[in-house]
């Protein structure tokens, strides 16, 4: 069975797309910790989905962290943010993605406080600033 986020990728469940290649897609987590807190995925065959980071072969990884890199070079010049947290956990949704934040201290990238609430047209135009 398809991940939430592979159907994201297929467009069965919509989502705020950043950017997006043969390989990942990059969107808006619906729960941001801060506006801009973006996830990148890798594209998986359906039903083939990796849970784990590390259980990609490290050309895939290696691909996977120039893209997010290209991503949050394009979330620090919108937001303006100090810097772009990169967090992998991992324990809600079994599908390898990377949490970027954008941070400018460390109490930004608590992921037990509570999120940011954004209206469907805040997120709209916060993923059309930040396409790419
Ligand atoms: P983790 O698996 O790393 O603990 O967290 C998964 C992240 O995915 C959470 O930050 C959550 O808000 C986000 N998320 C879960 N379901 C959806 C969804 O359907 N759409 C989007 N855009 N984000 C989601």
């Amino acid at each position: 069975m398809a991940t939430i986020f592979t159907k994201i990728i297929q467009g069965a469940i919509p989502s705020y797309k950043v950017a997006e290649d043969d390989r990942f897609y990059a969107f808006l987590d619906i729960n941001p910790l801060r506006a801009g807190h973006t996830l990148v995925v890798p594209k998986f065959a359906e039903g083939e989905e990796l849970d784990y980071i590390f259980d990609l072969d490290d050309e895939t990884l290696s691909a996977m962290m120039v893209f997010a890199k290209r991503v949050a070079a394009r979330i620090r010049e919108v937001t303006g943010c100090a810097r772009v947290a990169t967090v992998v956990l991992g324990l809600e949704v079994p599908h390898v993605h990377i949490h970027l934040v954008p941070i400018d201290s460390e109490a930004d990238v608590d992921f037990r406080a509570p999120r940011e609430k954004l209206s469907p047209d805040e997120f709209a135009s916060l993923a059309a600033k930040l396409a790419m």
